[in-house]
């Protein structure tokens, strides 16, 4: 049986894992779960927000189902103990270098997008984005210039071998989907993008059924609102991909809504919803857990190879959403656990 980490993390983390697990449950799934204190709960436990024992779990699990980490009580401590340190612990840890969050909007929810409901009910993409490298973990500093003023810099770098690994699993995914895949750079300027264009229109002989283009981010940008239907995966780096896909989750509707996986080389992933702690709404049980349902999804899906038992219960959001569910982020009442509740209804 797989075993899976079970990390709920501080706020509505409890509250929404709560949820994916009754699900996974409901849905037959056979999983082995533990869990384990992340964030703000392990500094109070044990004071390390990503202690040992923690990560070993997540280490020794074939996956890790996260909620999320912050509170407000450690906003003072020093950097290295603050609840958010162990999200980054444990992408670097792992090696989990993949990012992928998919965008799609539920067609019941077409209100809640940013876009006009008839552009809006075209999105459903994923964003591929590289976590582990780009202008976030080059050189970085500050410094004097000869003419005595402060001047920040931060390198961006990317070798070839980051490149074709992030690009191949952009492939891998589009063949899972529609085959088509775009890969988003600024190869009219930046030195990285142009050799990151050409590592994956290299990469792309080894996919010769995925139709691949090639766009620069500020057009990419634009195409989002414009028409984003008509993207099916979107690869790019970790810049280019910090920025789009929030774009992108904001076409696609409430933040409740979105689940995300980051992968490692061998497809082992951790898997958690887009949104914080949201400690504003902590312990009130109106927190929307589908972000955390679908995340739970996407881990049957990419690192336990059951599609079928994701599909059924992306099936069963739509279903529960179709039949009029709703927490007070979509504009109704339900609590958490009875948006849970609809989701098994309908698996049923
Ligand atoms: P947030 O995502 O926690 O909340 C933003 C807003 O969205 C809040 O008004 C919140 O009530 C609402 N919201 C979020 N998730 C919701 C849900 N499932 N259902 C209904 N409403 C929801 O972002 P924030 O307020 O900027 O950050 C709060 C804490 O979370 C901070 O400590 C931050 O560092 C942390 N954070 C953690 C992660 C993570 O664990 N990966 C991600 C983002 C922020």
């Amino acid at each position: 049986m797989p075993l899976i980490a079970l990390l709920p993390g501080d706020g509505i983390g409890p509250e929404v894992i709560a949820e994916a697990v009754r699900v996974l449950d409901a849905a037959g799934c056979a999983l082995d779960f533990q869990q384990a204190a992340v964030g703000g709960a392990a500094y109070r436990e044990s004071g390390h927000p990503l202690p040992e024992t923690t990560l070993d779990l997540a280490r020794r699990a074939d996956a890790i189902l996260f909620g999320a980490v912050g509170d407000p009580a450690c906003d003072t401590l020093e950097r290295r103990l603050r609840p958010e340190q162990a999200i980054l612990g444990l992408r670097r840890e792992l090696a989990l270098f993949a990012n992928l969050r998919p965008a799609k909007l539920f067609a019941e929810l077409a209100d809640a997008s940013a876009l006009r409901p008839e552009v809006a009910a075209e999105i459903d993409l994923v964003i591929v984005r590289e976590l582990n490298g780009d202008v976030y973990f080059g050189e970085k500093g500050m410094r004097t210039t000869p003419a005595g003023r402060r001047q920040g810099y931060d390198v961006m770098a990317y070798d070839e071998d980051e490149v074709a690994r992030i690009a191949r699993v952009g492939f891998e995914t589009a063949m899972a989907r529609g085959r088509t895949l775009c890969s988003v750079d600024k190869a009219n300027v930046l030195e990285t993008s142009q050799l990151w264009r050409d590592v994956v229109t290299e990469i792309a002989s080894e996919y010769p059924q995925v139709a691949l283009s090639h766009m620069y981010v500020d057009n990419a940008a634009m195409q989002l609102v414009r028409n984003p239907g008509q993207f099916d995966v979107i690869v790019t780096g970790n810049l280019f991909g910090d920025i789009l896909s929030d774009q992108a989750s904001m076409c696609a509707g409430s933040i409740g809504m979105l689940p995300s996986a980051s992968l490692d080389s061998a497809g082992k992933g951790l898997y958690e919803p887009i949104h914080g702690s949201a400690p504003d709404i902590a312990g009130q049980g109106k927190a929307n857990p589908l972000a955390t349902i679908l995340s739970a999804a996407m881990m049957l899906r990419y690192s336990l190879g059951r599609a079928e038992e994701a599909d059924r219960i992306e099936a069963a959001v739509a279903a529960a959403l179709a039949g009029g569910a709703r927490t007070p982020d979509l504009g109704g009442t339900l609590s958490t656990s009875q948006m849970g509740d609809a989701v098994i209804e309908a698996l049923a």
